[in-house]
């Protein structure tokens, strides 16, 4: 469906509700009723940079920072490719530890594995994102987190709107599946640019979009700021996936952080995508991007899934043309 930005906005700001039913129809009539379940794995909370809204920023001195070697990662993707994941997704903050070599050599074990592998690893450079691609992954997710230039510069220190969005440009060139998104309810953010985000997936065809509503973590500077709206994060959600009718959208963790069954609301909102937490629990706890990070998996997820009257996907890798 085509939607100017004048559209959305009055969509972003009314009390009329019934983008998720639409959002729901659409997701049903291109992508079916199956949710693909992406396993994710955080392997390190090392970060260089800063960014403002991050608990694991560089400049947060509390938190207990920890890498998982290549054999505690190789033993977590093989736990969940035997539980039936046909997705690993690799995340971490932004740490230069894992070179190239390393990273290519996770890549291609795990691949070996006979799943589909994502990464979401931060800004690299052209030649980095090919030599992963050589390597096996097939997906990569990196969000532009808002199209504002200023705020991006404010939330952002010493950090490039230009190089990020060179980025989701390299990817999509390289064949990467590309997932990109953006926060809702940064501090000063106006809904004329979550209007302008919508329209920056459209303009890059994202492959996957994924929102968050914003979360103070208490060590940071935006620690005494408003949490996200998160009816208004879903109708960003909504929107996109009418925009961008049969792309992959998960339901966000942060949006189940923010209210019970906030990702079963998302699931009937337009989202066709859940990723569990694969980390063990002594590190999980140490990912802390915002407080009360919540995550079910296994039978709790299934039931929740079904009562919904939706089924996991258990025989493909979910590609967007697969959809
Ligand atoms: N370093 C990689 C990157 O920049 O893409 C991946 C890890 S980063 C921690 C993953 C995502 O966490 C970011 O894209 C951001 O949107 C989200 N995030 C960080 N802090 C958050 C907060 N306080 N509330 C909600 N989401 C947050």
């Amino acid at each position: 469906m085509e939607l100017s930005k004048k559209e959305i906005i009055e969509i972003l700001k009314s009390n009329d509700k019934s983008i998720f039913k639409t959002a729901d129809e659409v997701r049903r009539e291109y992508v079916g009723d199956g949710i693909h379940l992406r396993g994710l794995i955080e392997f390190s909370n090392i970060c260089k940079r800063n960014c403002l809204y991050c608990g694991l920023q560089s400049a947060n001195r509390s938190v207990k920072r920890y890498r998982l070697s290549k054999n505690e990662i190789l033993t977590l993707a093989k736990k969940g490719a035997k539980d039936g994941y046909k997705t690993i997704v690799l995340q971490s903050g932004e740490d230069d530890f894992y070179t190239t070599d390393l990273l290519c050599d996770i890549v291609s074990e795990i691949k070996s594995l006979g799943v589909a592998i994502t990464l979401s690893i931060g800004e690299k450079n052209f030649e980095e994102y090919k030599a992963y691609k050589e390597a096996g992954a097939d997906r990569f997710l990196l969000r532009i987190e808002t199209t504002d230039e200023n705020l991006y510069k404010k939330m952002h220190p010493y950090a490039d709107f230009a190089n990020r969005r060179r980025c989701l440009y390299d990817l999509k060139r390289l064949g990467y599946e590309t997932g990109t998104g953006c926060l809702v309810g940064l501090p000063e953010q106006s809904v004329e640019s979550l209007a302008d985000d919508i329209l920056f997936f459209k303009e890059l065809n994202a492959d996957m979009v994924g929102i968050g509503p914003f979360i103070p973590h208490p060590q940071t500077p935006l620690k005494t700021q408003p949490v996200g709206n998160f009816e208004l994060a879903v109708k960003v959600m909504a929107l996109t996936r009418v925009i961008l009718p049969d792309i992959n959208i998960p339901a966000t963790t942060a949006m189940e952080s923010l209210r019970e069954d906030g990702r079963m609301f998302a699931l009937q909102s337009g989202a066709n995508v859940i990723m569990p937490n694969l980390t063990d629990e002594f590190h999980k706890k140490m990912y802390e991007i915002y407080p009360n990070k919540v995550s079910i998996t296994g039978l709790e997820l299934e039931n929740k899934i079904s009562q919904t009257g939706r089924f996991i996907v258990s025989d493909s890798c979910g590609f967007r043309k697969n959809n």
